[in-house]
């Protein structure tokens, strides 16, 4: 499964929605059962982090722990069924020209910027902010309370035989997308990474985009 590496057929120039998300920005959309939904490193090695909700009932979200013990890896790529908290399959990757994204790492804070880089980082921007950010603007009802252990796209933490797990740089590259077809109604949460202190970003934030395909149900 860590090398899934899988061309889509689908063209750009017929997707219903496309939308650059601008570096460090974060970013939330609703999609319908049956639609694809594609995100793109538009220039390289930039870390996505990402969180599903069932849009009607946001109680339900994307279960890292269901996911890894579902598929018994704990790398995702084309295959990997995205699964909620009550182990309902969310969404399915079908195609991937990354080939391996993280879900272990988890999402930068000020507080981790503060314990990893220095007390002074604390201020920096970071996605846990920007998913905060992102609630209270679309007003989902949900608090920090809401945030589970996301999905970093792109984002290469490799784990050693022996179980170490590091922060490395990154294996994607310009160009490279992932793409999944969303099993259910699904709101997207996503925060491109502000982060400067790490190679998850390459030390330089940059732009992803969004495209969608199939019928817009809003
Ligand atoms: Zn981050």
């Amino acid at each position: 499964m860590s090398t899934g590496i899988t061309q889509s057929h689908l063209d750009p120039s017929n997707a219903v929605y496309s939308e650059i998300i601008p570096a460090g920005e974060p970013f939330m959309k609703e999609v319908g059962r049956g639609q694809v939904v594609r995100i793109v490193d538009l220039e390289g090695n930039q870390a996505v982090d990402t969180l599903f909700y069932r849009a009607d009932d946001t109680d339900e979200r994307y279960d890292a722990n269901n996911t890894i013990r579902e598929q018994g890896n704990i790398y995702l790529t084309t295959g990997t069924t995205l699964r909620s908290n009550f182990n309902a399959p969310m969404l399915r990757i079908v195609a991937d020209t990354c080939g391996r994204h993280d879900t272990l790492g988890g999402a930068c804070s000020a507080e981790s910027n503060t314990v990893r880089y220095a007390l002074e980082k604390r201020h920096m921007h970071s996605c846990r902010d920007s998913f905060l950010m992102a609630l209270a603007e679309h007003d989902k009802g949900m608090t920090k309370r809401d945030l589970p252990s996301n999905i970093n796209f792109f984002m290469n933490v490799p784990v050693t035989p022996s179980g170490g797990l590091t922060f490395e740089d990154g294996v994607s590259a310009a160009g490279r997308y992932v793409e999944m077809r969303a099993e259910m109604d699904i709101l997207i949460l996503i925060s491109n990474c502000p982060q400067l202190n790490n190679p998850c970003n390459a030390y330089n934030p940059t732009p992803v985009q969004v495209l969608v395909w199939g019928a817009e149900t809003s």
